[in-house]
């Protein structure tokens, strides 16, 4: 009695749940839903968070499937240090003006100032390919193909996101080294559709696959291609992940080299270099897209505990015996689920009641909880509630090894499916200036034939934005004021009419290119 006292008394208190609704204040709602979702907590050092075990999982399940896959192209995974000198980050002129607003520096080691200081690596092109000139001596040194999981700093003064735009952040970044043009493009096709499955067959969010315009290329590179995702809520566009053909403007400056196979009039060849990174953003970009003011929702193959189970039903009436023998049910689902690799718990504290419980569970977006009662266990079922659309299964116990994995399948591609959707809705096509605008106010990306030229880009960005407001960038989500930038044009293009013109100036367009306001 005292228990079921104690029990109500911490109802009374209520879980503390997702107070604002995604629709009207996104940026709170997105803040709430990372943090009491333990997913990610604040830090001190401002644009530095702390991920908990319920992103770290997510995160795991993604270097686990891009481990398996890269390693069979023949890639490796290494380590190199984080720390860059002043004199090697430099040696690459293009690149470094990318980046140089944002290195952060060490020049001080406790109260001796440093002779030379050291940068921390914004990115590691600098730090590697020193060794990469000396390693690769002959033709059959190529392809070199090395990866590192690791963290990069990049000293952003925009305004910092959880997972979105962080200080510090994790991600994985692919150096390789061919003989051959043809060779590494193949490869830059083969690690963007890695990406493009990352978010779809993990995730659950759809991208476009595309180039960047050399306006939002990488800084020293020949190309850059880009799977772009799309946040719903906000109507705004974001890089999920690129990879790079560096041509060989980094094996020149290096001096990454090797004689000639064929011998012919050239003596000596540079390496046609790639690097390919996706970061912690992806985690960012999945929250955003399957969340409800309920709370997380995860998409099941990433789910740190992708099932709970909850007893339910017990009251003050039941006898030890049934209570018994519901844990002792619950439990016994819970370990047959877990013996079929479905990441299941059982939530048996007592001090709550079960729709605490669920609350809790959403909160932090298992896929599925298993509700086992009185009834369950007479009929030998369980009740199974999904957590992004709350549908109900009755499932037979015997059924159970079967019917899960089915479940969270179900789930999974609904998920994607929804999310398609909305995507799709929102990304529409725009042929007239005047139609441009208007499409972006109301929360879309844009689809428009483009003519290619950098100052029309420009030109786009600063008409596109509202500057009724005295400020040029957006700061947050409510007041959406920034100009669209480019996102990439897509690998789809539908075809252009003969003649038709570029949607802002009088050029003759080239391209469909999307356009958006963008993280
Ligand atoms: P980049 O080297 O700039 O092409 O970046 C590679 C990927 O890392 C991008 O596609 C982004 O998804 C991600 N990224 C870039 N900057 C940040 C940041 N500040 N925080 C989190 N992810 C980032
Ligand atoms: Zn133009």
């Amino acid at each position: 009695l005292k228990k079921e006292k104690e029990a109500a008394k911490l109802d009374d208190a209520k879980l503390i749940g997702i107070t604002v609704d995604k629709a009207k204040d996104f940026s709170t709602w997105y803040s709430q839903v990372v943090v009491k979702g333990e997913m990610l907590d604040y830090y001190d050092v401002s644009g530095c968070y702390i991920l908990r075990p319920n992103s770290y999982a997510v995160w795991e399940e993604i270097q686990n499937w891009f481990n398996e896959r890269i390693k069979k192209m023949g890639v490796q995974n290494s380590y190199f240090p984080m720390f860059v000198s002043s004199r090697v980050l430099e040696k690459e002129k293009d690149h470094i003006e990318g980046f140089a607003p944002e290195v952060a520096w060490v020049t001080r080691a406790g109260s001796s100032e440093l002779d030379e200081h050291i940068a921390i690596r914004p990115t590691s092109e600098t730090v590697m390919y020193p060794y990469y000139s000396k390693w690769i001596r002959s033709h059959r040194d190529l392809p070199l193909k090395l990866n590192q999981w690791n963290s990069v700093v990049r000293w952003e003064f925009k305004h910092p996101q959880p997972f979105l735009r962080t200080r510090e952040f994790l991600w994985q970044e692919g150096h390789t080294a061919h003989l051959t043009r043809e060779a590494a493009a193949e490869e830059v096709d083969q690690i963007l559709d890695l990406y493009s499955g990352i978010y779809e067959e993990l995730l659950a969010v759809p991208v476009v696959k595309g180039r960047k315009t050399e306006n939002e290329k990488f800084a020293g590179g020949d190309y850059t291609t880009t799977v772009e995702g799309f946040i719903a809520a906000t109507g705004r566009g974001i890089q999920g992940a690129t990879s790079h053909h560096l041509g060989t403007n980094f094996s020149k400056m290096f001096n990454i080299s090797v004689e000639n196979p064929d011998g012919s009039d050239k003596p000596r060849v540079f390496a046609f270099q790639n690097s390919w990174g996706l970061s912690t953003r992806v985690i960012g970009v999945m929250v955003m897209t399957h969340s409800d003011n309920r709370g997380l929702v995860l998409p099941p193959r990433v789910a740190q505990t992708q099932a709970v189970v909850i007893p339910v039903g017990l009251t003050s009436k039941t006898t030890d015996e049934a209570r018994k023998a519901i844990n002792d049910g619950a439990v016994d689902i819970e370990q047959r689920l877990r013996a079929i690799n479905v990441r299941a718990t059982g939530d048996y504290r007592d001090i709550y009641s079960p729709g605490w419980k669920f609350a809790d569970s959403e909160l932090k977006g298992i896929p599925i909880r298993l509700e086992f009662g009185p009834k369950d266990l007479k009929e030998e079922q369980v009740t199974v509630v999904r957590r992004d659309n709350n549908a109900k299964y009755v499932v037979k116990l015997a059924d159970l090894e079967s019917r899960i994995p089915e479940i969270l399948e179900e789930m999974q591609k609904g998920l994607l499916e929804k999310a398609r959707k909305d995507f799709d809705e929102h990304r529409v096509i725009v042929e007239e200036w005047k139609d441009f605008v208007p499409a972006l106010n109301a929360k879309n990306v844009i689809v428009a034939p483009w003519c290619g030229v950098p100052e029309c880009e420009d030109d786009i960005k600063d008409s596109s934005a509202k500057k009724d407001n005295g400020e040029d960038e957006e700061v947050d989500d409510k007041s959406p004021s920034m100009g669209a930038k480019s996102l990439c044009i897509p690998n789809e293009q539908r075809e252009l009419k003969p003649g038709q013109k570029c949607v802002r100036c009088d050029k003759v367009a080239v391209n469909w290119c999307m356009f958006g306001r963008s993280y």
